[in-house]
């Protein structure tokens, strides 16, 4: 590759367009409009007597979506079943439906249209989330983007009850989960271990929080052996991000501390992965990295009162001549000695470095988010996150409420000390790889050894990259961790 053209294709990261949703005190009757309500409550106000009769007999006919072109304008009516489920599937239900209702704007090239409901609050701003969610592109690449662009811009909402400010927050999460989406999304080519940090200083830069950035040499002065290591298979130089966001009114005394792999490229290193279905898709290998600084991007964007920070070891694994291999032995930079049984399982390597840098805030709390481990895939799919650790009850309950909330569940795992049996080494401390079985938890274990503090792991090996199309999670980097994470310190401060 010449330099012009690796200069060419590193211009900066650019979001895509997205849709923004705007509060409306007092409904519009101008413009397309779209009426979300349950039941068959709808307000009759927009039709004439033969449209009226028209919906009646549709929703008779037990259709839950009508239509209604009105020549100058459409009307589309959408009815939402409420009962029957809990909570958290209601909301899912109705973001679902916001993404469906997402595909017929587009389909007619609508650039605005105005939500009018009844609902609860949280289901139409559930139903929001699911249209803009589903509404973004990754488009920096194409040539023809400007046609490819979406046309759906705006969408305004009244609903009762539903305040400015939700919607204001709820805006800043949907462009963070896109950030986060970009960052997943954008190839190796890209997005190396320094361009990584940069976009992280630049995110820092339009939401108000500080970003440092520890390079090679600093990592070597600190003695980050597992980042070092993984890094030895690399012409690029590995980074170490440290973001903070530090409110006068933060209500934590000691910071909640956030760490995500940031592995910009997973070859396997010398134990090679096969391409297809495996190395083919290993550019989201930062999923961890994108989840923690999207997070922290929404946070300080939204001024939560909390203390937060969050770090990003960040390298390629590659092969070269001074890769590290399977039998090597290395030191940590807690000290503690790590036999490599595979080079695959780098990820842990650069996490432990983090986990123990972590030690220095006397943190609250751990929340560490990484594409870690396919057996978590393979155990429960993309259907929620894997996670396991050791924190007070309150917060572990605080966790999975969130999880419920954004529909990121949570599947938590044992933490059973036993597990330490399959990590021993013959020769070293600890070894990078257990057995054949229990690979999530084995991982989650060696990680174990380098925390002090209250702490859990989240595997979103699987969720963190769709390989088909899913509602408003799409196809490709999804952004996972980022609205749990979100949801999680909204709740924190709202006490
Ligand atoms: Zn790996």
């Amino acid at each position: 590759m010449t330099k012009a053209f690796r200069n060419f294709i590193r211009s900066n990261l650019r979001n895509s367009m997205q849709i923004t949703l705007k509060h409306l005190s007092s409904p519009r009757k101008d413009g397309h409009i779209l009426l979300l309500f349950k039941n068959e409550d709808f307000s009759s106000t927009y039709f004439t007597k033969e449209e009226i009769a028209f919906i009646k007999s549709e929703l008779k006919a037990d259709k839950k979506f009508v239509a209604v072109n009105q020549y100058n304008r459409m009307v589309y009516l959408q009815q939402m079943e409420t009962e029957k489920k809990n909570s958290s599937q209601r909301l899912e239900m109705a973001r679902k439906s916001g993404a469906t209702q997402f595909s017929r704007l587009q389909a007619g090239k609508l650039e605005q249209i105005t939500l009018i409901s009844t609902l609860a609050p949280d289901l139409v701003l559930a139903y929001g989330e699911g249209l803009v969610l589903a509404g973004y592109q990754f488009l920096k690449y194409r040539t023809g983007k400007k046609k490819e662009e979406h046309a759906v811009k705006t969408i305004f909402i009244h609903s009762k009850g539903l305040t400015e400010k939700e919607i204001h927050q709820q805006n800043i999460l949907n462009e963070a989960v896109f950030k986060a989406r970009d960052l997943v999304n954008e190839p190796q080519s890209f997005l190396n271990a320094t361009e990584f940090a940069k976009q992280f200083t630049l995110m820092g830069k339009q939401a108000g929080f500080k970003v440092q950035v520890l390079n090679k040499a600093k990592i070597k002065q600190l003695k980050m052996g597992g980042i070092l290591a993984v890094n030895l298979g690399s012409i690029q130089a590995p980074t170490f991000t440290i973001m903070e966001w530090k409110p006068k009114n933060a209500i934590n005394k000691k910071p909640v501390v956030l760490v995500g792999k940031g592995v910009v490229y997973d070859t396997g290193g010398m134990s090679l992965k096969p391409t297809p279905n495996s190395m083919d898709f290993m550019k989201c290998d930062m999923g961890g990295g994108a989840a923690v600084g999207g997070a922290l991007y929404a946070i300080a964007k939204a001024k939560l009162p909390v203390h937060v920070i969050a770090l990003v070891p960040a390298t390629d694994n590659r092969v070269d001549g001074d890769a590290y291999v399977p039998g090597d032995v290395i030191t940590m930079m807690s000290g503690k000695t790590v036999e490599v049984l595979n080079t695959d399982a780098e990820g842990r390597l650069i996490l432990a470095d983090a986990l123990h840098y972590a030690k220095r805030y006397k943190p609250e709390l751990v929340l560490e988010f990484s594409t870690l481990t396919g057996a978590a895939a393979a155990a429960i799919g993309p259907m929620g996150i894997v996670c396991m650790g050791d924190v007070p009850d309150k917060t572990r309950k605080e966790l999975h409420d969130a999880g419920n909330h954004v529909y990121e569940r949570l599947a938590e795992f044992p933490f059973w000390e036993e597990y330490d049996e399959w990590i021993k080494s013959d020769i070293a401390d600890i070894k990078n790889v257990g057995g054949a079985y229990a690979g999530a938890i084995t991982a989650g274990r060696f990680l174990n050894h380098f925390v002090d503090y209250p702490y859990m792991h989240f595997d979103i090996a699987s969720p963190a990259f769709n390989k088909s199309n899913d509602s408003y999670r799409l196809k490709n980097g999804t952004g996972v961790g980022v609205r749990l994470l979100f949801e999680y310190f909204k709740n924190l401060s709202r006490k």
